[in-house]
């Protein structure tokens, strides 16, 4: 009997059926009532004890492997390929789908939303394209203020009413108009500027301005918002310094500098040795502001600073040449993919 189970393991081995019914009928032959199998195992019962102690096993393994055998079958003739799909390899895992990551820039900007939004600034945002009144007028620029001239400023047909905004400041001085104190945004977005194109400059960037406009707002609110935000952005060894400027629309006004993020301000060649780099401008909101946009500058004061977002991304990754920004070179992209 050990031979025929023997050659009856090579023969279930080698089975096909091209179709369910081919298959079903495999079965009756090996496992039906009269089937091949189920005769061995009638004349199982009539062997002696050692003859079954012997057989027992090989035979179990037998009409297992005819049951998984004829079952595979089966399984694999009732999702036969059609005409159409004949030559395909369905059983072939699908090609690995490459997923798209976020833009630097919009990772950055959102990150300092991120910050702001934890001290309560909720996200304004207004037109691109702008209005003389809304970008240089309500904030304080005097008539022959230089970023009025072509040389500076997109104008769109000959209209100078009509331009494309230099800064996200319109969108201020729009939430200003319509709302009364308190107000604290954070107002993110595109700006435009006529510069030539080059590593460190370019005809439209994006910046993130905020604003706080209450009663009782002081220089030193601005400061210790300052403070927060370097180091939630740089981390918590981070130090600021503040260098008096000029601004139309504040007064004071100063530019921040933060401790090199990358040398610690020890010095290095990115901050030029001094231990110190530029990240952003700020001040005191100047009162002809909050009068032009009809809020009593007797009543209430306000600080305003405002940062570019290219700047802080490229001090935070070191991006040395700006226009990688705007390229959507695959490669440059894909680096951000784990950024966060
Ligand atoms: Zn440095």
């Amino acid at each position: 009997m050990i031979d025929l189970i023997n050659n009856l393991t090579e023969e279930i081995n080698s089975l096909t059926a091209h179709d369910t019914q081919a298959a079903e009928a495999l079965r009756i032959k090996y496992l039906g009532k009269k089937g091949v199998i189920t005769a061995l195992f009638n004349d199982f019962k009539n062997l002696d004890s050692d003859q079954k102690r012997a057989l027992g096993q090989p035979l179990n393994a037998l009409k297992n492997l005819a049951a998984d055998k004829i079952n595979a079958l089966k399984e694999a003739a009732s999702v036969a390929p059609d005409e159409s799909v004949a030559g395909i390899d369905l059983s072939r895992t699908a090609a690995p789908m490459p997923l798209g990551s976020r833009h630097p820039i919009t990772l950055v900007r959102n990150e300092i939303t991120d910050i702001f939004g934890r001290l309560g600034f909720t996200i304004a945002e207004g037109p691109e394209i702008e209005d003389d009144w809304h970008v240089f007028s309500a904030l304080n620029f005097a008539e022959d203020h230089p970023a009025r001239d072509m040389q500076d400023t997109f104008f769109i047909g000959r209209n100078p009413d009509v331009l494309l905004r230099t800064h996200t400041s319109s969108v201020q001085a729009r939430v200003m108009e319509h709302t009364q104190p308190p107000i604290r945004i954070i107002c993110p977005g595109r700006v435009y500027r006529n510069e030539a194109i080059s590593a460190r400059a370019h005809c439209f960037f994006h910046q993130v301005e905020a604003l706080y406009v209450d009663t009782n707002v002081s220089y030193a609110d601005l400061r210790q918002t300052l403070m927060y935000f370097a180091q939630e952005m740089f981390g918590p060894d981070t130090r600021i310094r503040l260098r008096p400027s000029y601004f139309p629309f504040t007064e004071p006004s100063a530019e921040m500098d933060i401790s090199c993020n990358l040398c610690g301000g020890k010095g290095c060649s990115f901050c030029k040795h001094t231990g110190w780099v530029e990240i952003l401008g700020c001040g005191m909101v100047d009162p002809n502001v909050l009068d032009a946009c009809g809020i009593d500058s007797s009543k209430y004061s306000g600080f305003a600073l405002g940062m570019g977002i290219e700047r802080i991304t490229n001090l935070k990754y070191q991006v040395k040449d700006l226009r990688m920004f705007s390229e959507n070179d695959k490669r440059f992209l894909e680096e951000f993919t784990s950024a966060h």
